[in-house]
């Protein structure tokens, strides 16, 4: 592992504020108003080191939509309750090359929905939360292991929650699909509803960062100290999101960057430097596959600048 100095990781994130912040880039999300209507100048940066210190910028304790960020949370959570073989069987680990919504995920690798980080999978991951057959249970369980990894509660935005709610169409065809295929392992309308209202808790950047942190530090929350899942699975959860954290993008976002992260269409990103730390950015403004267009920006130049990447130094 490549040294690098804290003050060396406060420059390179102070310069990259400085240099992507009046950036205009890049749209808000649009199919509903309550992500439309964000303001769009809104732009964080969090790090959160090994040691439990935290480096931030600009608004990184604003809480914004989690929306697909939330899927490496369940998939923690899946791992967690199931172990990595049973989740490799039941969801699987493989790049789908396609976007988060898309309903030919679930069609790859015979009927089999290929990842926890696209929509299909992540409804899969949803329905095999326990106590199955009990929603408010399993509502309990998404929320406090999201609570785990960041080391304080997420809160659900309400009229995000209705939004979604009443635009998920694509979704509701995804889930009944899963069910067609005997990929969905708990009824699929509540596993649906479920993935919905953990796409619409309110995070910030500074908790994503301890989340991702968790993972970096082997499954040990740096700030709160606690154990949070067998660090035997990190590299499990590490993979999963250098192989699909940017949908079709994620090739290009991976030998650009160095380093697994997963986007929201809320403008999150969600960044893991095993062995260094979890990184997180957050702007509104996306690009036309959906990932924080100075999110990316940001994330990018730190790395660049500190000459770290997940396949070595330079
Ligand atoms: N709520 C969105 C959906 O499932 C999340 C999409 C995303 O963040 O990529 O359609």
């Amino acid at each position: 592992n490549k040294t690098i100095s804290v003050s060396q990781i406060k420059d390179a994130a102070q310069e990259a504020y400085a240099q992507f912040k009046d950036n205009t880039g890049g749209k808000n999300a649009d199919y509903i108003p309550y992500l439309a209507n964000i303001d769009k100048n809104l732009f964080g940066i969090s790090i959160c080191l090994l040691d439990g210190r935290i480096i931030t910028l600009g608004d990184s304790s604003y809480r914004f939509g989690i929306e697909s960020v939330s899927k490496v949370h369940t998939a923690i959570l899946a791992l967690r309750q199931y172990g990595a073989e049973k989740v490799l069987k039941m969801i699987g680990a493989d790049a789908t090359g396609l976007p988060f919504n898309s309903i030919m995920a679930i069609l790859l690798e015979n009927d089999h929905p290929s990842t926890p980080l696209v929509n299909a999978g992540a409804i899969t991951a949803c329905s095999m939360v326990q106590p199955v057959g009990d929603s408010d249970k399993k509502w309990e369980a998404i929320v406090s292991n999201i609570t785990d990894l960041c080391g304080s509660a997420p809160q659900l935005i309400d009229e995000l929650y209705k939004s979604e709610t009443a635009t998920n169409f694509n979704n509701r065809s995804i889930a009944w699909l899963l069910k067609n295929y005997n990929r969905i392992y708990d009824d699929p309308d509540m596993s649906l509803d479920l993935y919905t209202r953990q796409c619409s808790l309110g995070i910030t950047a500074e908790q994503l960062s301890i989340a991702a942190a968790t993972v970096a530090n082997d499954g040990v929350n740096p700030v709160t100290k606690k154990p949070v899942f067998d660090a035997s699975l990190s590299p499990k959860i590490t993979s999963l999101v250098a192989t699909v954290g940017f949908y079709e993008r994620t090739g290009d976002w991976l030998y650009t960057s160095g380093i697994p992260a997963k986007t929201g269409v809320g403008g999150g990103v969600m960044g893991i430097m095993p062995g260094h730390f979890g990184i997180s950015a957050f702007a509104p403004p996306l690009d036309s596959s959906g990932n924080s267009v100075k999110a990316q920006l940001a994330i990018k130049y730190i790395m660049n600048k500190l000459g770290i990447s997940i396949f070595g130094s330079t």
